[in-house]
């Protein structure tokens, strides 16, 4: 996306270099893929091939027991009406990085199976990162606690650990809470105890190097928690507990056991003094409820948790608004543009320009992957997307004289590192990366 404003390329070309912070990664390991088709059409462009399409020809696409003749006119015919969305750009932008590709055609897809990167390779896999001068990458991994524990797991370089909280707060029967039961060798027998394991767990988290926690409950619940008594959630609790066998009904609406866990862990988080992140808005996939993921729904528990910093992610696409609004008025709330880039490249570019002239600009933070070990390339793609927007909004805020050249530097350096690096505690030295 290239800009009219005059001073564009000289920003840019300022912009390109800065060390970034990637507030936002999910990998594990490094993956290799097999199948180009699957390359191309997994994960997030996939919900957009999917939305061109139907259900039927999006399994199609990535079906490896058909061949690639078979797949590919039910690809072309959704890629054709899908390629200028924020996922196509990012995917063709990759290609065009990976196998010097412009255009897709069976003869040119063909060719790329032959030549599929091997991501499994450290060295492969980390020039995609370096390329994009992404120096650290907090990751929501969700490791399994037991290798946590005993140490067996840890993370790939520059990577950061977030503890992912809902499957913390998501108890729906017994065996929801086996798994951290035996990561510590403990019985619980009550709310006190399950309490004390988890307290227990995410010290053990911040001893491995964790610099927040992360709730993407969103997907599944409204985020708008209510504060039920302890005596509502100990007896969903006291049940499980007595019956192995029950099966809490996980009410998305109203559950006061994921509710009152919520709010002891947003206690724990003050007390280890580690920010949270918080999916809000449009969701992985299609067939969601985005409304019950606005971050309009967390005001109550941005008041009471004073003490905690929450990092609310993806700009709350596209509620723009509602989250203008709480960063303005809460000290504890900042922005995080992980993600959202590639959503909607122009939603990220106005919603840029009014933060600066609505929200202290020390409370954004710039970019963020959110991609998986099997995709280095899209992080690249998606951080020259970031970039690239970070430069318009601010190259048309000098345009228009609400900024200087020094200033619109000042504030890109600060989106893009200084701010996470503060945020997340992160101790690093920018002179190191300039
Ligand atoms: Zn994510």
């Amino acid at each position: 996306m290239i800009s009219k404003a005059d001073c564009f390329e000289e920003l840019k070309s300022y912009i390109d270099i800065l060390p970034v912070i990637d507030c936002h990664d999910h990998t594990l390991e490094r993956i290799k893929t097999e199948d180009i088709m699957t390359f191309l059409a997994e994960g997030y462009f996939g919900s957009d091939l999917n939305s061109a399409s139907n259900d039927r020809e999006a399994a199609i696409m990535i079906d490896t027991n058909l061949s690639l003749e078979e797949r590919w006119p039910v690809f072309e015919s959704a890629y054709t009406r899908t390629r200028y969305t924020g996922y196509g750009i990012m995917v063709r932008r990759s290609i065009n990085k990976v196998f010097g590709v412009d255009s897709l055609t069976l003869d040119t897809v063909r060719e790329m199976q032959k030549k599929i990167p091997d991501f499994s390779d450290p060295d492969v896999y980390e020039r995609f990162f370096s390329d994009a001068h992404i120096v650290a990458r907090i990751a929501d991994s969700n490791p399994p606690v037991e290798e946590l524990v005993t140490g067996t797991v840890v993370p790939l370089p520059g990577q950061k650990w977030a503890i992912s909280l809902p499957g913390y707060h998501a108890i729906r029967n017994r065996s929801d809470i086996e798994t951290f039961e035996k990561a510590l060798n403990r019985t619980v027998t009550s709310l006190d105890e399950y309490l004390g394991l988890c307290r227990g767990l995410f010290e053990e988290w911040k001893r491995k190097g964790a610099v927040c926690f992360k709730d993407q409950s969103a997907y599944k619940r409204r985020i708008d928690y209510k504060n039920p008594t302890r005596h509502e959630a100990e007896a969903v609790l006291n049940r499980i507990l007595g019956n192995p066998r029950y099966y809490a009904e996980y009410d998305p609406d109203h559950n006061p056991l994921s509710d009152y866990l919520m709010h002891s862990f947003l206690r724990m988080a003050r007390d280890l003094k580690l920010p949270v992140q918080i999916h809000t808005g449009h969701m992985a996939g299609i067939r969601n409820d985005v409304d019950k993921a606005n971050v309009k729904g967390l005001r109550s528990v941005f008041e009471i948790h004073r003490e905690v910093q929450f990092d609310i992610f993806h700009a709350n696409w596209p509620y723009s608004q509602d989250l203008l609004f709480l960063t303005k008025n809460y000290p504890n709330v900042a922005i995080d543009l992980c993600w959202t880039h590639v959503i909607d490249p122009i939603y990220s570019r106005d919603f840029l320009m009014q933060a600066v002239s609505a929200v202290p600009h020390s409370k954004i933070h710039g970019f963020g992957s959110d991609v998986e070990g099997s995709q280095p390339h899209l992080a690249w793609a998606h951080c020259e997307m970031a970039k690239e927007n970070i430069c318009c909004a601010l190259s048309e805020l000098v345009e228009i004289e609400y900024l200087n050249m020094d200033e619109a530097g000042e504030l890109a350096a600060d989106w893009l590192f200084h701010n996470p690096n503060r945020f997340y505690d992160l101790g690093l030295t920018y002179k190191e990366y300039r």
